[in-house]
Protein backbone atom coordinates (compact mmCIF):
# COMPACT_ATOMS: atom_id res chain seq x y z
CA UNK A 1 0.00 0.00 0.00
CA UNK A 2 1.08 3.40 -1.25
CA UNK A 3 1.95 4.97 2.62
CA UNK A 4 2.11 8.57 1.02
CA UNK A 5 -0.29 10.77 2.48
CA UNK A 6 -1.93 14.03 2.94
CA UNK A 7 -3.67 15.21 6.24
CA UNK A 8 -6.29 16.34 7.70
CA UNK A 9 -7.37 18.14 10.51
CA UNK A 10 -10.28 17.65 12.74
CA UNK A 11 -11.43 18.33 15.87
CA UNK A 12 -14.02 16.15 18.35
CA UNK A 13 -16.15 17.13 20.64
CA UNK A 14 -17.97 14.95 23.18
CA UNK A 15 -18.36 14.53 26.86
CA UNK A 16 -16.97 11.97 28.66
CA UNK A 17 -18.12 11.12 31.99
CA UNK A 18 -20.07 13.73 32.25
CA UNK A 19 -16.93 16.30 31.41
CA UNK A 20 -16.80 17.92 28.28
CA UNK A 21 -13.55 16.81 25.91
CA UNK A 22 -12.08 18.65 22.99
CA UNK A 23 -9.69 17.20 20.52
CA UNK A 24 -7.89 18.48 17.91
CA UNK A 25 -6.22 15.96 15.54
CA UNK A 26 -4.26 15.82 12.49
CA UNK A 27 -4.81 12.36 10.78
CA UNK A 28 -3.73 10.54 7.05
CA UNK A 29 -6.16 11.50 4.63
CA UNK A 30 -5.57 8.34 2.71
CA UNK A 31 -5.59 4.85 3.88
CA UNK A 32 -3.31 3.88 6.27
CA UNK A 33 -2.41 0.78 8.64
CA UNK A 34 -2.90 0.80 12.05
CA UNK A 35 0.52 0.58 12.91
CA UNK A 36 0.85 3.91 11.10
CA UNK A 37 -2.01 5.53 13.64
CA UNK A 38 -0.59 4.45 16.58
CA UNK A 39 0.88 7.44 17.38
CA UNK A 40 -2.39 9.06 17.07
CA UNK A 41 -3.89 6.70 19.50
CA UNK A 42 -0.84 6.77 22.00
CA UNK A 43 -1.72 10.93 21.85
CA UNK A 44 -5.33 10.59 22.29
CA UNK A 45 -4.74 7.66 25.04
CA UNK A 46 -2.40 10.58 26.90
CA UNK A 47 -5.09 13.12 26.62
CA UNK A 48 -8.10 11.03 27.91
CA UNK A 49 -5.79 9.75 31.01
CA UNK A 50 -5.31 13.24 31.44
CA UNK A 51 -8.77 13.87 31.60
CA UNK A 52 -9.35 11.18 34.31
CA UNK A 53 -6.71 12.61 36.13
CA UNK A 54 -7.79 15.99 36.28
CA UNK A 55 -11.22 14.32 37.69
CA UNK A 56 -9.17 12.46 40.47
CA UNK A 57 -7.41 15.55 41.53
CA UNK A 58 -10.81 17.81 41.56
CA UNK A 59 -12.19 15.03 43.97
CA UNK A 60 -8.64 15.67 45.83
CA UNK A 61 -6.72 12.62 44.93
CA UNK A 62 -3.38 12.92 43.70
CA UNK A 63 -1.38 10.65 41.67
CA UNK A 64 1.81 9.16 43.89
CA UNK A 65 3.31 7.32 40.60
CA UNK A 66 7.31 8.98 40.17
CA UNK A 67 10.11 8.17 38.15
CA UNK A 68 12.12 5.38 39.39
CA UNK A 69 9.51 3.56 40.88
CA UNK A 70 8.82 0.77 38.69
CA UNK A 71 6.74 -2.02 40.66
CA UNK A 72 3.89 -2.12 38.39
CA UNK A 73 6.17 -3.13 35.60
CA UNK A 74 5.92 -6.56 37.24
CA UNK A 75 2.52 -6.79 35.56
CA UNK A 76 1.03 -9.08 32.70
CA UNK A 77 1.08 -5.81 30.82
CA UNK A 78 -2.02 -6.36 27.54
CA UNK A 79 -0.94 -5.46 24.44
CA UNK A 80 -3.46 -4.50 21.11
CA UNK A 81 -1.54 -7.01 18.29
CA UNK A 82 -0.62 -3.54 16.46
CA UNK A 83 1.49 -2.85 19.81
CA UNK A 84 3.12 -6.00 19.50
CA UNK A 85 4.10 -5.62 16.54
CA UNK A 86 5.23 -2.10 17.06
CA UNK A 87 6.97 -3.38 20.28
CA UNK A 88 9.02 -6.20 18.18
CA UNK A 89 10.12 -3.70 15.16
CA UNK A 90 11.40 -1.15 18.48
CA UNK A 91 13.47 -3.93 19.68
CA UNK A 92 14.18 -4.48 15.98
CA UNK A 93 15.79 -1.20 15.82
CA UNK A 94 17.77 -1.23 19.05
CA UNK A 95 21.74 -0.79 18.54
CA UNK A 96 23.95 -3.70 19.64
CA UNK A 97 24.54 -5.08 22.46
CA UNK A 98 21.40 -3.31 23.51
CA UNK A 99 18.60 -5.55 21.41
CA UNK A 100 20.45 -8.85 21.93
CA UNK A 101 19.88 -8.21 25.91
CA UNK A 102 16.17 -7.26 25.34
CA UNK A 103 15.91 -10.07 23.25
CA UNK A 104 17.29 -12.23 25.99
CA UNK A 105 14.97 -10.28 28.56
CA UNK A 106 11.83 -11.51 26.47
CA UNK A 107 12.71 -15.07 25.65
CA UNK A 108 13.77 -15.79 30.00
CA UNK A 109 10.72 -14.45 30.56
CA UNK A 110 8.53 -16.68 28.33
CA UNK A 111 10.36 -19.60 29.01
CA UNK A 112 9.45 -18.83 32.79
CA UNK A 113 6.02 -18.17 32.10
CA UNK A 114 6.08 -21.18 29.87
CA UNK A 115 7.47 -23.57 32.53
CA UNK A 116 5.11 -22.22 34.83
CA UNK A 117 2.10 -22.87 32.68
CA UNK A 118 0.99 -19.05 32.89
CA UNK A 119 0.55 -19.08 29.30
CA UNK A 120 -1.81 -22.27 28.87
CA UNK A 121 -3.85 -21.03 31.66
CA UNK A 122 -4.37 -17.69 29.89
CA UNK A 123 -5.18 -19.54 26.86
CA UNK A 124 -7.73 -21.39 28.84
CA UNK A 125 -9.26 -17.97 30.68
CA UNK A 126 -12.49 -18.12 28.64
CA UNK A 127 -13.34 -21.15 30.64
CA UNK A 128 -12.12 -20.32 34.51
CA UNK A 129 -14.62 -18.31 36.77
CA UNK A 130 -13.87 -14.63 37.70
CA UNK A 131 -11.78 -15.32 40.58
CA UNK A 132 -9.37 -17.69 38.46
CA UNK A 133 -9.18 -14.94 36.49
CA UNK A 134 -8.36 -12.29 38.37
CA UNK A 135 -5.62 -14.92 39.78
CA UNK A 136 -3.89 -15.09 36.95
CA UNK A 137 -2.61 -11.32 37.52
CA UNK A 138 -1.56 -11.67 40.74
CA UNK A 139 0.34 -14.69 39.95
CA UNK A 140 2.35 -13.23 37.31
CA UNK A 141 3.02 -10.25 39.33
CA UNK A 142 3.99 -12.61 42.31
CA UNK A 143 6.92 -14.09 40.09
CA UNK A 144 8.46 -10.50 40.42
CA UNK A 145 9.72 -10.87 36.48
CA UNK A 146 10.37 -7.12 35.10
CA UNK A 147 9.33 -5.55 32.02
CA UNK A 148 12.28 -6.02 29.69
CA UNK A 149 12.22 -2.05 28.93
CA UNK A 150 12.46 -1.56 32.56
CA UNK A 151 16.04 -0.04 33.55
CA UNK A 152 16.88 1.07 36.66
CA UNK A 153 12.93 0.70 37.70
CA UNK A 154 12.07 3.43 35.18
CA UNK A 155 10.81 2.79 31.65
CA UNK A 156 13.30 3.08 29.28
CA UNK A 157 10.52 3.26 26.03
CA UNK A 158 8.60 6.23 27.47
CA UNK A 159 7.88 7.78 24.31
CA UNK A 160 6.62 4.73 23.15
CA UNK A 161 5.30 2.62 26.12
CA UNK A 162 1.98 0.68 25.50
CA UNK A 163 -1.39 2.48 26.32
CA UNK A 164 -2.17 -0.02 29.13
CA UNK A 165 1.36 1.30 30.66
CA UNK A 166 0.29 5.17 30.42
CA UNK A 167 -3.47 4.44 32.11
CA UNK A 168 -1.84 2.51 34.78
CA UNK A 169 -1.59 5.25 37.65
CA UNK A 170 -2.58 5.05 41.54
CA UNK A 171 -3.15 7.33 44.21
CA UNK A 172 -2.34 5.34 46.55
CA UNK A 173 1.53 5.62 48.78
CA UNK A 174 3.67 4.27 45.99
CA UNK A 175 5.55 1.78 48.23
CA UNK A 176 2.07 -0.05 48.49
CA UNK A 177 2.75 -1.25 44.71
CA UNK A 178 5.74 -3.48 45.62
CA UNK A 179 3.24 -5.60 48.39
CA UNK A 180 -0.12 -4.95 46.98
CA UNK A 181 -2.64 -6.40 49.31
CA UNK A 182 -6.53 -6.23 49.34
CA UNK A 183 -7.79 -2.76 49.01
CA UNK A 184 -3.84 -1.07 49.69
CA UNK A 185 -3.25 0.01 46.06
CA UNK A 186 -6.18 2.56 44.85
CA UNK A 187 -5.84 3.13 40.32
CA UNK A 188 -7.19 5.73 39.14
CA UNK A 189 -10.60 5.65 37.56
CA UNK A 190 -10.69 5.71 34.11
CA UNK A 191 -13.27 7.36 32.47
CA UNK A 192 -13.14 5.64 29.27
CA UNK A 193 -10.54 2.74 28.14
CA UNK A 194 -8.48 3.55 25.12
CA UNK A 195 -6.00 0.08 25.38
CA UNK A 196 -9.13 -2.01 25.42
CA UNK A 197 -10.57 -0.29 22.47
CA UNK A 198 -7.39 -0.37 20.62
CA UNK A 199 -7.17 -4.13 21.47
CA UNK A 200 -10.56 -4.39 20.06
CA UNK A 201 -10.63 -2.74 16.94
CA UNK A 202 -6.87 -4.05 15.93
CA UNK A 203 -7.60 -7.99 16.64
CA UNK A 204 -7.82 -10.18 13.87
CA UNK A 205 -8.72 -13.57 13.97
CA UNK A 206 -5.38 -14.96 15.35
CA UNK A 207 -6.45 -13.43 18.72
CA UNK A 208 -7.90 -16.11 21.08
CA UNK A 209 -11.22 -14.22 21.35
CA UNK A 210 -11.57 -14.92 25.24
CA UNK A 211 -7.89 -13.14 26.20
CA UNK A 212 -8.04 -10.34 23.68
CA UNK A 213 -4.80 -8.84 23.93
CA UNK A 214 -1.36 -10.36 23.64
CA UNK A 215 0.75 -10.04 26.72
CA UNK A 216 3.82 -7.43 26.55
CA UNK A 217 6.77 -10.78 26.98
CA UNK A 218 4.70 -12.68 24.30
CA UNK A 219 4.97 -9.57 21.24
CA UNK A 220 8.19 -10.83 19.92
CA UNK A 221 7.22 -14.27 19.26
CA UNK A 222 3.47 -12.93 18.35
CA UNK A 223 5.44 -10.84 15.64
CA UNK A 224 7.74 -13.85 14.20
CA UNK A 225 4.51 -16.03 14.19
CA UNK A 226 1.86 -13.69 12.94
CA UNK A 227 1.73 -11.75 9.08
CA UNK A 228 1.12 -7.77 10.38
CA UNK A 229 -2.60 -6.99 9.51
CA UNK A 230 -1.49 -4.39 6.25
CA UNK A 231 -5.57 -3.44 5.75
CA UNK A 232 -5.86 0.68 5.39
CA UNK A 233 -8.49 2.83 6.46
CA UNK A 234 -8.25 6.59 6.49
CA UNK A 235 -7.29 8.25 9.57
CA UNK A 236 -11.18 9.50 9.90
CA UNK A 237 -12.26 6.12 9.77
CA UNK A 238 -9.67 4.90 12.28
CA UNK A 239 -10.91 7.70 14.48
CA UNK A 240 -14.82 7.13 13.79
CA UNK A 241 -14.24 3.24 14.73
CA UNK A 242 -12.37 4.44 17.65
CA UNK A 243 -14.57 6.92 19.19
CA UNK A 244 -17.88 4.58 18.14
CA UNK A 245 -15.76 1.88 20.49
CA UNK A 246 -14.58 3.92 23.28
CA UNK A 247 -17.72 5.96 23.78
CA UNK A 248 -20.58 3.47 22.42
CA UNK A 249 -21.94 6.45 20.25
CA UNK A 250 -21.58 7.67 16.95
CA UNK A 251 -19.49 10.84 16.99
CA UNK A 252 -20.03 13.79 13.79
CA UNK A 253 -17.78 14.31 11.17
CA UNK A 254 -14.49 14.86 12.01
CA UNK A 255 -12.60 15.75 9.27
CA UNK A 256 -12.51 19.58 7.91
CA UNK A 257 -10.47 21.51 5.38
CA UNK A 258 -7.93 19.12 3.78
CA UNK A 259 -4.26 20.45 4.31
CA UNK A 260 -2.01 19.26 1.60
CA UNK A 261 1.85 18.84 2.90
S1 LIG B 1 6.77 -0.62 28.78
FE1 LIG B 1 7.66 0.73 30.30
S2 LIG B 1 5.95 1.41 31.58
FE2 LIG B 1 5.26 -0.40 30.46
S3 LIG B 1 5.65 -2.13 31.82
FE3 LIG B 1 7.45 -1.91 30.48
S4 LIG B 1 8.89 -0.61 31.62
FE4 LIG B 1 6.86 -0.39 32.58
Amino acid sequence: MNQETDWVEGKIALKIGGLPFELEMTVPAKPVTARRMLPVFQQMSNSFVGLSVDAAETAGRKVSCKAGCGACCRQPVPLAEVEAFAIAALVEELPEPKRTEIRKRFDDACRHFTETGWFDRLERVGELPPDERQKLVTEYFSEGIPCPFLEDESCSIHESRPLACREYLVTSPAENCAQPKAGNVEGIHLLVKPSATLCTITKTENMNPAVNFVPMILSLRWAGSFEEDESGRTGEEWMAEFFKNLTKSEIPGFGEAPRTN
